[in-house]
């Protein structure tokens, strides 16, 4: 096809630029499979990978963008043929391999997930990494035995992508949601999808004591610091705490007590690396148990151009739940 529309980063003396270019088709890297890039996301990650504020580039230039859902085009994979619907989460795109905002993406076929036969690409992007991390938590909570019988599940960032999905899952799925959010504008929004109570930002986001009275079973935070550190101290006895992110710090000011004395674990959740087989598991569970109402109402769709101006939005924590960007 000779060249195609692409968001390029470029490394300069004083930083990096972002630009949308005519991208050759033969600069593209090394894969099995050539995509026809439909759909796009903007998470957290494309924000700092755009806005160059934290290193998750790691070559230029690059293609940002972490997430996409198009069609194949060409592919010597021997699971793949041309005209399958396929997604991609993480695995390094727009970070070491050149990613998704580019109408083509040349990737491993092995990286490549089926798209569910009940989502549409569009669908798929309003889930994306944000949300399949949701999923991923979900499952790891569960994995873990805690279940809506011992007591609420507190979902950090609430109001963003990773918590929004998390709301949704979690009521769905019979938790009683306390959602914490530093948007009190958003507590209707929070509401629909399904939580109970709004817990204010403030009340975890500041030190606090390595023991607190016991307020949930279950946690999903995308938010860390001082935040992961109140919802570890706040979890029952046997309950379970999934950190998935970093908006307010990458620290963990927390004690080992709520370890300790009330055997509290803590989940690690990374999508970037998950298996072929979690992933395909964590697509499934979406596909049974995300309703697509609350997804209607969680997404905001954008086109190419707006991207950048999102990044930046994203990183000010103002994006309300999730936005798909519409490729080609
Ligand atoms: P969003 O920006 O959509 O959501 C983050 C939310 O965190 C905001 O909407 C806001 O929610 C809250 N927040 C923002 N800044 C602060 C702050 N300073 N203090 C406390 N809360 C804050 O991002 P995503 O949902 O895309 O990603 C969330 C996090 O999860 C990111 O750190 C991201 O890197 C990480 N992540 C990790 C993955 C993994 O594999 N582990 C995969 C995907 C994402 P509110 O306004 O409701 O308070």
């Amino acid at each position: 096809m000779g060249t195609f529309k692409a968001l390029r980063i470029d490394r300069t003396e004083s930083g990096q630029t972002v630009a949308p270019v005519a991208f050759d088709e033969a600069d593209l890297m090394p894969g099995d499979t050539l995509v026809r890039v439909t759909h796009s996301t903007v998470n957290y990650k494309d924000g700092l990978a755009i806005t160059g504020r934290s290193p998750v580039v790691r070559r230029f230039p690059m293609i940002p963008g972490v997430d996409f859902a198009g069609i194949v085009e060409e592919t010597s994979h021997p699971g793949l043929k041309a005209g399958d619907a396929v997604v991609l989460n993480g695995w390094g795109t727009g970070e070491t391999h050149l990613g998704a905002y580019a109408e083509r993406s040349r990737v491993k076929g092995e990286w490549l997930v089926p798209l569910p036969p009940t989502f549409t690409a569009a669908d798929a992007m309003a889930i994306g990494t944000a949300g399949y991390t949701a999923m991923l938590a979900v499952m790891a909570l569960e994995k873990a035995g805690v279940t809506p019988e011992h007591g609420a599940a507190i979902v950090t960032g609430a109001a963003g992508g990773v918590g929004s999905v998390a709301v949704a899952l979690l009521s769905r799925l019979g938790w009683r949601v306390m959602a914490s959010t530093g948007r009190p504008e958003e507590e209707g929004f929070l509401r629909d999808l399904g939580a109970a109570e709004i817990v204010a930002r403030d009340e975890l986001s500041k030190p606090g004591r390595p023991l607190g009275k016991e307020r949930w079973a279950a946690g999903v935070d995308a938010v860390g610091s001082h935040t992961l550190a109140n919802v570890i101290a706040q979890t029952r006895s046997n309950g379970a705490v999934a950190a998935c992110g970093l908006a307010q710090g990458a620290d963990l000011p927390a004690t080992v007590m709520p370890f300790i004395l009330r055997g509290v674990s803590l989940l690690g959740i990374d999508s970037v690396m998950a298996s072929r087989e979690r992933r395909i598991a964590a697509w499934d569970r979406l596909a049974r148990d995300l309703d697509k109402d609350k997804l209607k109402a969680l997404t905001t769709t954008i086109g190419f151009d707006a991207i950048v101006p999102t990044a930046h939005t994203i990183l000010d924590g103002k994006v309300r739940g999730r936005v798909v960007v519409e490729i080609g």
